[in-house]
């Protein structure tokens, strides 16, 4: 399309990126704004976008939970996160209004796992699971090209791992569970047992080998529920040097030698690094639709 300038979002809990191209695999300008309060942040990103030149299609990637069903009145709106200040944001409609162009939402792991999926097209790749291991943990799922949603986007954070037996004392930090994956194995988990991240704990700290441990328990059941082909492990916490090979070779353990061509080469960093989410963002511009739940476009009382 002669002019079409696709605009993204990844908004994170601490950071938002922001980008624009003319295709997702072309970004053209970028820039990374801190997540403040709503007010303060959502209209930074708009100031930027203005200043960029009009986009005609926006991607939103967002931190969860959100409300992605077109058929809700709360599509488009982040909803119960312990983040202070976000509950109920209107982050979709917001844009629609500032920008008045096509908003498409989604999770910032469900965008992430989109674009890793299609990186790894050139490797015949058909299904993919996208870990996030940071401020909290999510995952997303692509099927055939198709993210899989059922009632709401997934929730692979929040599944109950086996405690690791030299982590029997932390009660977790999930305010919903307590000891599930992501009250256990999250970048503020961690500091809460540990006093520091992952990272600046010393190789041979037994954090590495217990966080590795949690993470491969949902490796294996990604691949013992839905059988697919690749876990790719994303966010700050896999950052830390070594980690995602622990997790594989972890995983090749609780597989035992069960999974077709084994499970240690499954599991892997993202090809795409740090931009996985914001180049999903684009995904999700380019596929915009003004028909997409942009009916709200004009209603009041949006909060
Ligand atoms: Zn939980």
């Amino acid at each position: 399309m002669a002019g079409a300038m696709l605009g993204a979002i990844e908004a994170g809990g601490t950071k938002f990126v922001l980008a624009v191209g003319p295709s997702p695999d072309r970004i053209t300008a970028r820039t990374e704004i801190p997540t403040r309060d709503p007010a303060t942040t959502l209209a930074a990103a708009a100031r930027w976008f203005a200043a960029k030149g009009p986009v005609t299609r926006l991607g939103i990637a967002s931190f969860g939970p959100v409300d992605r069903d077109p058929a809700s009145f709360g599509w488009g709106r982040i909803t119960k996160t312990p983040k202070p200040g976000w509950v109920d944001c209107d982050i979709a409609g917001y844009f629609m209004d500032r920008l008045g162009v096509p908003v498409a939402f989604d999770t910032d792991v469900n965008a992430a796992a989109l674009a890793e999926y299609a990186a790894a097209q050139g490797e015949g790749c058909r299904s993919l699971a996208y870990l996030t291991i940071g401020t909290g943990i999510g995952g997303g799922l692509v099927l055939d090209g198709r993210p899989v949603h059922g009632i709401a986007h997934p929730e692979m954070g929040h599944i109950y791992p086996r405690r690791h037996p030299l982590d029997h004392d932390f009660a977790g930090i999930c305010p919903h569970h307590g000891a599930c994956l992501e009250g256990l194995a999250s970048g503020p988990a961690v500091k809460a047992r540990w006093g520091a991240s992952l990272s600046e704990l010393a190789a041979d700290h037994p954090a590495h080998a217990i966080i590795a441990d949690y993470i491969a328990q949902a490796c294996h059941i990604l691949f013992a529920v839905l059988s697919v082909e690749r876990v790719v492990i994303g966010g700050g916490v896999a950052k830390t040097s070594g980690l995602v090979e622990r997790i594989a070779a972890r995983t090749a353990q609780l597989d035992a030698g069960y999974l077709p061509g084994g499970a240690r080469h499954r599991v892997m960093a993202p090809r795409l690094g740090g931009d996985a989410g914001i180049t999903g963002a684009l995904m999700l511009a380019a596929a915009a639709k003004p028909s997409s739940p942009s009916a709200r476009q004009g209603t009041s009382g949006r909060g």
